[in-house]
């Protein structure tokens, strides 16, 4: 028998990238078979909750597995999609494990897109891309959001701003010059896509400091007076921005997930 919350939904929950629809039949590759199989124990007749970031959320139920491969049948859908935070996060990369957890708590706390950019000072030259996106989806996945981020290809810092969409304010967390204290910045700007950028361990250098802050589009921010690592100014920041102005804001729910609080309306019924 598979495990359920207390609302009766499917515990386990997987992104998958066909569509969705009742009576939709949906692979697994070798990796989701195993893990349903043999980590979740689950078997043939089971039910589990998929989602593709497109056609909101589903209960499958499970109606074969074999050598390196596991067939569902959608049933019913149990949330219609939404489209989350318009929230984008642009770091410069940092080594293994922290970078991991970059994406993993970016997904968590719902960027919309994840983007390495490479400054000055940055030391890792090299992105592993497939880990990234792996480590967003397996969060988005826990994390019960409808939504997977869109990993954007790392390129230098100049290059993103060059092509930089107009109306998207970018918040420059910047450890020194001029700059806005966080919460009267994202909620000066509250109107606009946002997104963040942070530096690396080394901080950004003069030169780099000024050419961004004088663009049209950058609100220089600071996040307070103590000098944050990076990974923890990234958090910190989209945790303020979620809060004054994003989806922790928003109510509904109690500022919880759907199906969370006690009462609460199940949305595919509404
Ligand atoms: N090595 C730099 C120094 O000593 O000045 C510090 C860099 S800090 C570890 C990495 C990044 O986190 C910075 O480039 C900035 O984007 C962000 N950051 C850290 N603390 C901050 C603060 N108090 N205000 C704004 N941004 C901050």
């Amino acid at each position: 028998m598979s495990e359920r919350t207390q609302s009766g939904r499917p515990k386990v929950r997987l992104h998958v990238d066909g569509p969705l629809a009742a009576g939709q039949a949906v692979g697994l590759d070798h990796e989701r078979a195993h893990y349903l199989r043999h980590v979740m124990r689950l078997e043939r007749g089971d039910s589990i909750a998929v989602f593709n970031g497109r056609d909101g959320e589903w209960s499958a139920v499970i109606d074969g597995f074999g050598k390196g491969w596991c067939s569902l049948a959608v049933a019913e859908r149990l949330r219609p999609q939404e489209r989350g935070a318009d929230l984008w996060l642009l770091f410069a990369p940092l080594k293994r494990g922290r970078i991991d957890t970059v994406a993993e708590k970016a997904s968590e706390l719902g960027v919309s897109r994840i983007w390495p950019v490479f400054t000055r000072r940055t030391d890792p030259h090299r992105v592993n891309m497939d880990r990234l996106r792996a480590n967003a989806v397996e969060a988005a996945e826990q994390c019960e959001r409808l939504t997977v981020p869109e990993l954007a290809e790392p390129v230098p810092l100049e290059r993103a701003l060059a092509g930089w969409p107009a109306e998207r304010r970018l918040f420059f967390c910047a450890e020194s010059g001029a700059a806005m204290p966080i919460a009267l910045a994202v909620q000066a700007h509250a109107g606009n896509p946002a997104a963040f950028l942070v530096g690396p361990e080394g901080g950004f250098d003069t030169q780099e400091l000024d050419a961004i802050r004088n663009l049209p589009f950058v609100v220089p921010v600071g996040l307070g007076p103590r000098i944050l690592r990076a990974d923890t100014a990234a958090f910190a920041a989209l945790a303020c921005w979620q809060s004054l102005v994003g989806d922790w804001a928003a109510g509904g729910a109690d500022g919880r997930p759907p199906f969370r609080s006690p009462g609460a309306p199940d949305p595919s019924t509404s």
